[in-house]
């Protein structure tokens, strides 16, 4: 049996860097290998590392048990995918989730001004949480649902491709996550219909 080689998106592979919108990155650390899903997150190490490629390191003192950075990164990426498709689907959806992400790691600043010092700014807040890590993510999706252009929020066209990007070219006719995987896979399924229609 001949193997189509399936250079989508090779399982050992870090998720590709293609969606245009970090909220969406996120939602592609989950991608089809050789026709299976294959969640890119496996450890709390393959979420830092994602996170550090984001430019969104995770605090130094950032501390929490083992698995729970994987664990609660991964419930905020589902909440965020279930929200972008029922957005997509102009179906309502329930933000609790996303909500709990936002309060829990949301933190502010005050002005503090001892005698004999200059003023400075403070910042207070569970910051060292992994709520409070994962804050950017869960308000980059908090926006994308509220101000995003969701006909240009798509999916690859490939159906056998699970990938979400933001549409950002000026025809605004982007189609596939990746014109050199996706594109090109579906550009030979037509050619081979084509010619088995001969
Ligand atoms: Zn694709």
């Amino acid at each position: 049996m001949t193997h189509m080689p399936d250079n989508t998106h090779d399982g050992t592979a870090p998720p590709p860097l293609i969606a245009d919108h970090p909220a969406l990155e996120m939602l592609n650390t989950v991608s089809i290998v050789e026709g299976q899903p294959r969640d890119h997150w496996q450890t709390d190490e393959d979420v830092r590392a994602w996170l550090a490629r984001m430019e969104l390191p995770l605090p130094r003192d950032a501390t929490a048990a083992s698995g729970q950075l994987l664990d609660t990164a991964r419930r905020l990426r589902e909440a965020i995918r279930y929200l972008v498709q029922q957005r997509k689907a102009s179906a309502l959806g329930d933000p609790g989730v996303l909500n709990d992400f936002l309060r829990d790691g949301a933190s502010y600043v005050q002005l503090v001004w001892p005698s004999g010092a200059s003023p400075q700014v403070v910042r207070h807040g569970l910051h060292h949480s992994l709520a409070a890590a994962l804050y950017p993510l869960a308000s980059q999706a908090a926006e994308l649902l509220s101000q995003g252009d969701f006909e240009r929020v798509r999916a690859c066209e490939h159906p056998e491709c699970v990938l979400w990007f933001y549409d950002r070219t000026k025809s605004h006719r982007r189609r596939w996550c990746s014109m050199a995987v996706c594109g090109n896979r579906f550009k030979v399924t037509e050619h081979r219909k084509r010619v088995a229609l001969k």
